[in-house]
C-alpha cells in the first residue's frame, strides 16, 4: 500500500505516514457521504447550527494543538497557526448564525398565486484543498456546504494529510453524523475517479492554476459545477502621498505573512516614481529586522516554506527574474541550514516579461516595481493574468476607491490588506478561478437555486 508522509519542513524529519485509501475505498466513503445526504438534507437550520456552533467549541477548546499539528505539517509561525484555528471557530459561528436567512426563500411578484425561489442542497461534493492554510481553506468550504445541507470528501493536499484527519475526526466529535464529511488520502492522479462517481454533485478547489485547469476540465467534461479559488499575483499601488511608515510595515506583513504562501499576499508592488527610493529603503530595512527561524519560536516572524520542492522552485524563479534583468536587493539565497527556509528577498526594478512580474511567486518574495503615475500604476496591476486581490494605499480614500475599482480582481481593499470576512464574498477573476466563497454568494454556490410557480 502506498502511503502518504508528513515532513516537518522546519527540520525535514518525517512526522506521520497514513496508507493511502484504495479507488474502492473512496467509492464506500463517497456512497456513504450520499447515504448521510439523504437524512442530513431533510434536518433544519436549528439542528445544523447546534453541530456547528459544537464543532466551533471544539476548535477553540483544542486551539494549541491544532495549531502546532499545522506548525509542524507546513511550517507557519506558531502565532498565526493560532489565528488560523480562531478563524475556523468563527466561520463555522457564522454560518451556524446566518446560514437560515442567508437561504431563506426569495418571494417574486408574478402573476402566479405564488412564486418564489429557493435553494436546495446538491449532494456528495468534493473539495480538493491546499496546503497553505490547512483548517481553514477547509473549513471555509465545509461549513458553508454542510450548512446547506450538503456532505462532503476531502482530497487535501498530500503535505497536510494529519490536519485532514484531525478535521474529520472534530466534525464527527461535534456530532455531526460518521460519513458526512470524509477524508480521502489518495493522490491527484485518483481525483478523475472521484469526480465521475455519480454521486459526486460538485467540485470545489483551491489550490494552483494547474491543479485548477485539470480538475475543471475534468468535471467539466462530466457537466459537474465548479468554484474554482487558484493562485494570484496581487498588486498594490502605493501613491504618493501614502504614509510611507505605515505603507511598508503593511507591505513587510503583506510579503511574509503565512512565510510568504497566501493567495492574496501583496506580491507585485506598485510604487509612484516619486516614493520609489523611499519606499525601498524602508521596505528593505524592515523585512530584514524580520527574524528567519524556527516557527514554534515566539520571536520568529518568518519560518520555512512548507517543502523543499516548493522553496528550490521559488529560488529558480528568482534567479531567473534576476537573469532577466530585476535587481536583487536582499535575500535571494538557499540559507546552508536544514530544512526548507528561504530568506526574506526583495527584487527591485521589476518590469513586465520577467518572471516575477508575469508568474505567482509564492513564497516570501517581494517585487518592487516603479510606475510613472496613477494610470501608469493601474496598467501594471492590470497587467496580469490573475486577478484574485489588490490594494490601493493612500491618504486619499476617495481617489483611492476611484483606483480600486478600476482594479481587475475579485477583491480591492483601500489602504488594508485583502483579507477573507465571512461576511464578505471572497474569489477571482481570470486565473485566478471563479465562483465565491463565503458571504450569501459563497453558501448559494452549491444550492440548486430554484423556481418555484404555484398557479
Ligand atoms: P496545488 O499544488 O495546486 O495543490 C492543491 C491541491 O490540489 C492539493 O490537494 C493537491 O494534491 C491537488 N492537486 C494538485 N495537482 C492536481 C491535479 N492535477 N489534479 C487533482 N488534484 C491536484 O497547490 P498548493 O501548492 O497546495 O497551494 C498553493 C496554490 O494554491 C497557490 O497557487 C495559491 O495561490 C493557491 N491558493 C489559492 C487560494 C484562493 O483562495 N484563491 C487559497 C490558497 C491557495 P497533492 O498535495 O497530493 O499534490
Amino acid at each position: 500500500m502506498e502511503k502518504t508522509k508528513t515532513i516537518n519542513p522546519a527540520t525535514g524529519e518525517e512526522i506521520a505516514s497514513y496508507d493511502r485509501i484504495s479507488a474502492e475505498a473512496a467509492k464506500e466513503k463517497i456512497a456513504k457521504a450520499n447515504e448521510v445526504f439523504l437524512s442530513w438534507k431533510q434536518t433544519s437550520f436549528e439542528e445544523r447550527a447546534k453541530l456547528m456552533h459544537a464543532l466551533a467549541d471544539i476548535f477553540e477548546d483544542k486551539k494549541e494543538e491544532y495549531a502546532l499539528l499545522a506548525t509542524r505539517e507546513m511550517g507557519k509561525i506558531i502565532a498565526q497557526s493560532e489565528s488560523e484555528v480562531e478563524k475556523c471557530a468563527r466561520i463555522c459561528r457564522y454560518y451556524a448564525d446566518n446560514a437560515a436567512s442567508l437561504l431563506a426563500n426569495v418571494s417574486v411578484d408574478t402573476e402566479a398565486s405564488k412564486s418564489y425561489v429557493t435553494f436546495q442542497p446538491l449532494g456528495v461534493l468534493l473539495a480538493v484543498m491546499p496546503w497553505n492554510f490547512p483548517f481553514y481553506q477547509v473549513i471555509r468550504f465545509a461549513a458553508p456546504a454542510l450548512m446547506a445541507g450538503n456532505t462532503c470528501v476531502l482530497k487535501h493536499a498530500s503535505n497536510v494529510q494529519g490536519c485532514a484527519f484531525k478535521l474529520q475526526e472534530i466534525i464527527e466529535a461535534a456530532g455531526f453524523p460518521k460519513g458526512i464529511f470524509s477524508n480521502l488520502n489518495i493522490d491527484s492522479e485518483a481525483v478523475k475517479e472521484v469526480i465521475e462517481n455519480k454521486h459526486i454533485k460538485a467540485v470545489t478547489l483551491t489550490g494552483s492554476e494547474p491543479a485548477g485547469r485539470s480538475v475543471a476540465s475534468i468535471a467539466g467534461e462530466n457537466l459537474k459545477k465548479t468554484v474554482m479559488e487558484l493562485g494570484g499575483s496581487d498588486a498594490y499601488i502605493f501613491l504618493e502621498d501614502a504614509d510611507l511608515d505605515k505603507a511598508t510595515d503593511l507591505a513587510v506583513f503583506g510579503r511574509l505573512q503565512n512565510n510568504g504562501q497566501t493567495c492574496i499576499a501583496a506580491k507585485r508592488f506598485v510604487v509612484l516614481e516619486e516614493i520609489y527610493e523611499e519606499f525601498l529603503e524602508k521596505f528593505t530595512e524592515k523585512m530584514k529586522a524580520k527574524k528567519m527561524g524556527e516557527p514554534t519560536d515566539e520571536d520568529v516572524f518568518l519560518g520555512p516554506m512548507a517543502r523543499a520542492d516548493l522553496r528550490d522552485e521559488l529560488h529558480e524563479q528568482v534567479e531567473k527574474s534576476v537573469s532577466q534583468g530585476a535587481r536583487l536587493v536582499i535575500g535571494g539565497e538557499i540559507p546552508d541550514e536544514k530544512g526548507a527556509y528561504y530568506p526574506a528577498t526583495i527584487l527591485a526594478e521589476v518590469t513586465p516579461g520577467m518572471e516575477a512580474f508575469d508568474n505567482e511567486l509564492f513564497g516570501p518574495v517581494a517585487s518592487v516595481i516603479k510606475a510613472k503615475d496613477a494610470k501608469h500604476a493601474v496598467e501594471l496591476a492590470n497587467n496580469s493574468s490573475f486577478g484574485l486581490g489588490s490594494g490601493v494605499i493612500t491618504n486619499d480614500t476617495k481617489r483611492g476607491e476611484e483606483i480600486a475599482l478600476q482594479l481587475e480582481a475579485g477583491n480591492s481593499f483601500v489602504n488594508k490588506l485583502v483579507v477573507s470576512d465571512p461576511r464578505m464574498p471572497f474569489g477571482g477573476i481570470k486565473n485566478s478561478g471563479y465562483g465565491r466563497e463565503l458571504s450569501g454568494y459563497g453558501i448559494r454556490e452549491f444550492t440548486n437555486t430554484k423556481s418555484v410557480w404555484i398557479d
